[in-house]
């Protein structure tokens, strides 16, 4: 490392992550001095895809939320277009078949089983559909309760057994079906709590109107790069952060860009990076904090972009979301379904797979050509019709992918330290909840940012106020 550029300045806020959190975070306090700190060249953090002609190239999270969602009031304040997902998300891939039934309780009568299958299957469908319910009532607001504490009380939901004890050990062809679609939480139903499991179903089965079917037009990619635009050089990319200290009346944070160590304070600041980074880079924070920090659990994600140059119509056109049991991957994508809403098909298409939990892991220990030609060879044996016209793939690793809660898991402390009107250093991000998704990031997020905001104003109003000309950190 070259020598340390020791010149501190100060700023009201520094932003530690450029994903759905630091961007959140950041929108919301930009009439202030304001520094974001990202570790790579880009914003959007597990938010990523890019543009290709008619289509987009899907490579992370791409499912949106509801209006009236943190989320959507971000994407509505810049301009961001929401689209609908007409197609089937609750297909199958099952005995070498896709089965894309109109509504998911037919699948029990829909897919060839043994009677023994069938039953399991509408016991277990209707005892998870029965916990779906509960989840949803869980999910209304209490009037009084707070929005971090309504969440914690959604992610403690269930959230005493493991997916695997509610389930039980099921027939071995539905019992990998299940473990599939629970790799969602890129984790095994073993390792997640059981309120994690019966969430992904419920957003699934219980996606009417505009919930979870919905995809930001021009692909979830947009939100990092308009915002890249916005915020210009509020940003300084490259930038890794080392560590966050409290000191006298405010915070340094040292990081590190282009091998040069720079240190800058702040009044406050807001760490919206995953769990054990957190953990790792900020020093002063209590103990039983960190060891919450620590504790969060996070699993990995290979996925796999396609586009694909077919000429007329394919057999998944009116299909989103495609559960694969039997493959190599768990989840198959068709991108372009939002995109076919009537006038003439458009040639190509995108297309995205992606596993979870276990296979995940040891997918992970390949080379991205071995995991490109693992999964074409599956995506060519669900749809043979895609022979010769696989035009382009991008294999990403995410590492982290997603987090999710173990049975028992205690976040009590964070909470606690959350409702403290004292701290400078505030955590956001999506590991607030059970199960990580964009609107946990940047919901959190609002609420760190409305504490600096508080903790600002109190020291305006004090005269404690610093001047504070920030430098160029391009
Ligand atoms: C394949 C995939 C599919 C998904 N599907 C969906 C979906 O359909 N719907 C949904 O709601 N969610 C989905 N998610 C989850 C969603 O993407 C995450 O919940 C969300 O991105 C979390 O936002 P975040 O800001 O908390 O963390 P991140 O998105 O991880 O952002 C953290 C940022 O911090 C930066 N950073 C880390 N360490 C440092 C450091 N030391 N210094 C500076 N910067 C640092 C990182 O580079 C990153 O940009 C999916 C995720 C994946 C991977």
């Amino acid at each position: 490392m070259e020598t340390a550029d020791k010149i501190a300045t100060d700023y009201d806020v520094i932003v530690i992550g450029g994903g759905p959190a630091g961007i959140s975070a950041s929108w919301e306090l930009r009439d202030r001095t304001i520094l974001v700190l990202e570790k790579t060249h880009r914003l959007g953090g597990r938010l990523y895809s890019i543009s290709r002609g008619d289509y987009w190239l899907n490579l992370g999270g791409h499912l949106f939320p509801a209006a009236g969602s943190h989320m959507r009031n971000i994407l509505h304040s810049i301009g961001l277009d929401i689209i609908r997902i007409p197609g089937n998300k609750f297909a199958i891939h099952w005995a070498g078949k896709v089965y894309a039934p109109k509504a998911v309780s037919a699948l029990p009568f829909t897919l060839p089983m043994t009677l023994r299958e069938r039953i399991t299957l509408a016991k277990v469908g209707m005892r998870t559909m029965k916990a779906v319910k509960g989840w949803q009532e869980a999910m209304q607001p209490v009037y009084g309760e707070n929005n971090q504490r309504r969440r914690a009380r959604v992610a403690r939901y269930l959230g005493h057994l493991s997916f695997r004890d509610f389930l039980g050990r099921l027939p071995n062809r539905l019992d990998a079906l299940f473990q599939s679609a629970s790799r969602r939480a890129a984790a095994e139903m073993e390792d997640q709590h059981a309120g994690v499991g019966v969430s992904l179903f419920g957003a699934v089965w219980a996606g009417k109107g505009d919930s979870m079917a919905l995809n930001l037009n021009g692909g979830s990619g947009r939100l990092g790069e308009v915002m890249m635009d916005l915020l210009g050089d509020r940003v300084q990319y490259q930038a890794t952060v080392r560590s966050v200290r409290k000191t006298g009346t405010g915070v340094t944070v040292s990081y590190e860009v282009g091998g040069v160590e720079r240190t800058v304070t702040a009044a406050q600041v807001i760490v919206a990076v995953p769990a054990y980074q957190a953990a790792e880079i900020v020093q002063d924070v209590p103990e039983d904090v960190r060891a919450v920090l620590k504790s969060v659990q996070y699993g990995p994600f290979p996925t796999m972009g396609i586009i694909t140059d077919e000429a007329g119509p394919m057999p998944y056109d009116d299909i989103y979301a495609i559960t694969t049991p039997d493959l190599s991957f768990d989840m198959f994508f068709n991108h372009a379904n939002p995109l076919r809403t009537g006038g003439p098909r458009k040639p190509g298409g995108s297309l995205m797979v992606y596993s979870g939990g276990t296979p995940a892991r040891e997918l992970l220990k390949r080379t991205d050509e071995e995991i490109r030609d693992i999964y074409l060879a599956d995506v060519l044996k669900m749809y043979p019709q895609l022979k010769g016209h696989i035009k382009e793939t991008i294999v990403q690793r995410w590492i982290p992918g997603n987090t999710y809660r173990p049975a028992n898991f205690n976040f009590e402390p964070m909470l606690v330290y959350c409702e403290r009107a004292d701290v400078d250093i505030h955590f956001a991000g999506d590991y607030f909840a059970e199960i990580g998704n964009m609107e946990i990031a940047t919901g959190s997020a609002h609420e760190a940012a409305k504490r600096a905001r508080a903790r600002l104003m109190e020291r305006d109003k004090t005269g404690m106020r610093r001047d504070s000309k920030p430098r160029q950190v391009a």
